[in-house]
């Protein structure tokens, strides 16, 4: 199985960072997806970056790489993962929100399964953190139809990391134990998901 880590936005990508400027979301996404590709390799997972480079790569293209390694290996061999940072405003005041999520396209397939699949470990790494849910089809992830869960071929779910404009979560963001805890997540949610897959 082909993991793809996908990190959103570039370094020229305009807002996307904390209130206070010292949180720019697209090195955080790159500094957590980077450590989970790295992770993944020691547990000999076949895991790669979809977006080495740091500028923004437009969502077209980064679709064009997933569908055509869909295309090489088989859609049912590629499984996609986009992490992101997420905001309740427009990073020009600190706003009040907070907690972990996942989004997958709507109706159910297989990136439901692998959605569930991170929330259950988000449950088990981030202990007294809140998990937005939406339990209203069944399963605890939240529906959007992003572009790019809707333009690849394979499951592909998106992570929304914490709030880098509420200040407990951009604390909890900034601090080792906070990075260590959402690479954690991503490390044992996909292996699970590859188990109950298999
Ligand atoms: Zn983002």
């Amino acid at each position: 199985m082909r993991i793809l880590i996908d990190n959103g936005h570039g370094r020229e990508t305009p807002g996307k960072r904390s209130p206070d400027g010292r949180l720019r979301e697209y090195a955080y996404n790159r500094l957590i997806a980077g450590r989970i590709v790295q992770r993944l390799q020691t547990l000999d997972l076949d895991a790669q970056l979809l977006v080495p480079e740091q500028e923004d790569i437009p969502l077209p293209e980064r679709c064009r790489r997933v569908n055509e390694l869909c295309r090489r290996l088989g859609k049912d061999n590629v499984i996609l993962i986009s992490i992101h940072v997420n905001a309740a405003g427009h990073g020009d005041r600190w706003m009040d929100a907070t907690g972990w999520c996942a989004f997958t396209t709507r109706g159910d397939t297989r990136a439901d399964a692998l959605a569930t699949s991170l929330y259950e470990a988000a449950s088990y790494h981030l202990p007294g953190k809140h998990l937005r849910t939406d339990y209203t089809d069944g399963d605890p992830d939240i529906e959007s139809d992003f572009y790019i869960l809707r333009h690849t071929a394979c499951p592909a779910v998106l992570t929304e990391n914490f709030f880098m404009d509420a200040l407990p979560d951009y604390r909890f963001l900034l601090t080792v134990e906070g990075q260590q805890s959402l690479v954690n997540l991503h490390i044992d949610g996909i292996p699970r998901y590859l188990a109950s897959a298999a």
